[in-house]
């Protein structure tokens, strides 16, 4: 979490499919959802819709040892499947209200129960949320904790309300609040958060020595983290073929904000 989704095409099998007579979303078969699947991962450069971790990915069952949730992603409806009519398949089908995310499951918070130690789409379950990860409306909301000392570092913020209850932006107060819809400031994911600015100090440290920081050097990593820049190889479930596609870095949003900050401030230094 969270740069805006930009949609690409509709799979030809996912369109062949929903407009077969009676179709539903769960009606289709092992083919299509796989197509759907492997064409909403490559929209979103293989990272979760909500929290932005790299999927798919495997994730424990919480509270146990060697056991893993059945699910390396989800397909998740933004718009819940119970909010459409009855009559209204097409509507559970709509490939824009489709996204991926990853199994929601990474660790379980301390004193908190299992549940509430969810996150993505496990902790969201039917429930609406009143932001779309496909609007370029939320990033402008959104900032990050970025200093590395800070108890909070890596925290994902918004300055709309509604928004910040939902992603769990006010933490560890919120953890059991049932309107904390994502629970996107769960310990692991902050620290995961934080990792990637940490490795963006490191290099930096590493050019300072040799007095390199430049705003064009500043540019050209921030370019990394806002393309697809990195190979990522694709198993099918299906058949076990592996190709290689296009993805973005983990947790790219906290990168850009930190880069972006960080140009801003070379800039003002070198106007005055
Ligand atoms: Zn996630």
């Amino acid at each position: 979490m969270m740069k805006r989704i930009i949609k690409g095409q509709e799979p030809s099998e996912w369109t062949y499919h929903r407009l077969q007579p009676q179709a539903d979303y769960d009606s289709a078969d092992a083919e299509s959802k796989e197509a759907l699947r492997l064409s909403l991962l490559r929209d979103q450069g293989f990272v979760c819709a909500y929290c932005g971790r790299r999927i798919p990915c495997r994730d424990s069952k919480m509270g146990q040892t060697d056991s893993y949730v059945p699910e390396t992603s989800k397909i998740e409806h933004i718009i819940p499947q119970n909010a459409f009519a009855d009559t209204d398949a097409l509507g559970r089908m709509d490939y824009h209200n489709l996204v991926v995310c990853c199994p929601g499951s990474v660790k379980r918070i301390p004193g908190i129960s299992i549940e509430k130690s969810m996150h993505c789409d496990s902790r969201k379950k039917n429930r609406m949320i009143h932001f779309s990860p496909l609007s370029s409306d939320i990033e402008k909301t959104l900032s990050y904790i970025t200093n590395t000392k800070d108890p909070r570092a890596g925290a994902i913020i918004s300055s709309d309300e509604t928004i910040m209850t939902e992603i769990g932006g006010c933490g560890d107060k919120c953890y059991n609040s049932n309107d904390n819809i994502l629970n996107l400031n769960h310990p692991t994911l902050r620290e995961s958060r934080i990792s990637v600015v940490k490795g963006i100090i490191q290099s930096m440290k590493i050019r300072e020595k040799k007095n390199k920081v430049t705003i064009e050097w500043l540019e050209k990593i921030l370019r990394q983290y806002e393309n697809k820049t990195i190979p990522y190889s694709y198993v099918s479930p299906l058949d076990g073929t592996q190709k290689t596609y296009e993805a973005y870095m983990e947790f790219r949003g906290i990168a850009i904000y930190y880069l972006t900050k960080k140009i801003r401030s070379l800039s003002k230094q070198k106007l005055s």
